[in-house]
């Protein structure tokens, strides 16, 4: 579908590169002749994902131990980057989210889904933004939303609220950085089954199953689905495409609206197993890191 060189000469960041959807991203963009550098809080598994691509592949991936959450930090990485060429595209990819019914939130819970994506997207997109912008540069911007940024959804708040800040973001600099060349887009993938994700839904629930059962097409969706749209967007094949957000879900959103409706049905067994099931999860996550 894509020339091989497609992206050579390109210089790529991919925020939460080391896993996913974002690690998905970038073997793409590697293929395709791109420099691309990842970062997330596991350094050591963003190093892991740059030396397995890069053994398949050949090629650079560089990878980056870096809380987005932190401005300071964020700006540092950027400017660390720059020292060896500027960024030609910034994939904002990296998340948190956790079901919760909403009244059992706690400030805490909320924050550590609103810092990462609302305010850590920003600090990204900001700091690569500013730089372009004083270096007479185009770029592009494009950030993995969701469909509930149309609609909302019950049982993921502060991600429906955070993800909407980022499609609005996209709206507005679109709008405001147009004239510069800087161009955003966001695409809004339905389920495509992660480790992350599953980690973080009903303990029990083999992934994708609910989505097969109500998807319009039947399915969850695909790797490869994903990285399409991406490089496509990020192509130059059609640039006056910008302040676009592209669902990419069989139609789910059009048709059941957001994706954890069913969720209505659980008792409070239910919710007590999924909110000690992430828990145990995120201490996990958190050993990890130290
Ligand atoms: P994932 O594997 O959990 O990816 C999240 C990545 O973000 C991880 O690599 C994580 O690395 C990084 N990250 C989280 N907090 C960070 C922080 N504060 N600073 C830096 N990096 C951070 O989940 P995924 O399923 O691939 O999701 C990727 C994106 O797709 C997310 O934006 C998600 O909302 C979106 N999405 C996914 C689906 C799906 O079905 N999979 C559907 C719709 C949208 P560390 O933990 O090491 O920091």
């Amino acid at each position: 579908m894509f020339s091989p060189d497609l992206l050579k000469g390109r210089k790529i960041l991919v925020t939460g590169g080391g896993t996913g959807l974002g690690r998905a991203m970038t073997e793409k963009f590697l293929t395709l002749g791109a420099e691309v550098h990842i970062c997330g809080r596991r350094k050591i598994v963003c190093d892991e994902t740059a030396k397995e691509l890069m053994a398949a592949h050949g090629g650079k991936v560089v990878a980056h131990g870096v809380d987005i959450r932190d401005a300071q930090a964020v700006d540092h990485m950027i400017e660390t980057i720059w020292e060896t060429g500027p960024l030609t595209d910034l994939i904002n990819n990296a998340a948190g989210n956790f079901i919760s019914r909403s009244q059992d939130l706690t400030p805490r819970g909320f924050d550590a889904v609103a810092n990462i994506v609302m305010h850590g997207t920003f600090y990204v997109t900001q700091a690569v933004g500013r730089r372009w912008i004083a270096q007479k540069l185009r770029g592009n911007v494009v950030s993995i939303t969701t469909t509930w940024v149309r609609n909302g959804s019950p049982y993921v708040v502060p991600s429906a609220m955070s993800k909407s800040a980022i499609h609005a973001m996209t709206m507005s600099l679109a709008v405001e950085w147009g004239r510069y060349g800087i161009r955003l887009n966001t695409i809004a993938p339905g389920e495509i089954p992660t480790e992350g994700m599953s980690k973080r839904i009903k303990p029990g629930d083999e992934a994708g199953a609910r989505t097969k059962a109500m998807n319009p097409m039947g399915r969850v969706g695909t790797m490869e689905e994903l990285q399409n749209v991406a490089t496509f967007l990020i192509s130059g094949g059609c640039d006056w495409i910008t302040g676009e957000t592209i669902a990419m879900d069989g139609a789910q959103g059009l048709a059941m609206g957001g994706n954890f409706y069913q969720l209505r049905d659980w008792s409070d067994d239910d919710w007590t197993k999924a909110r000690d099931s992430i828990k145990a999860q995120n201490d996990k996550d958190r050993a990890k890191r130290g």
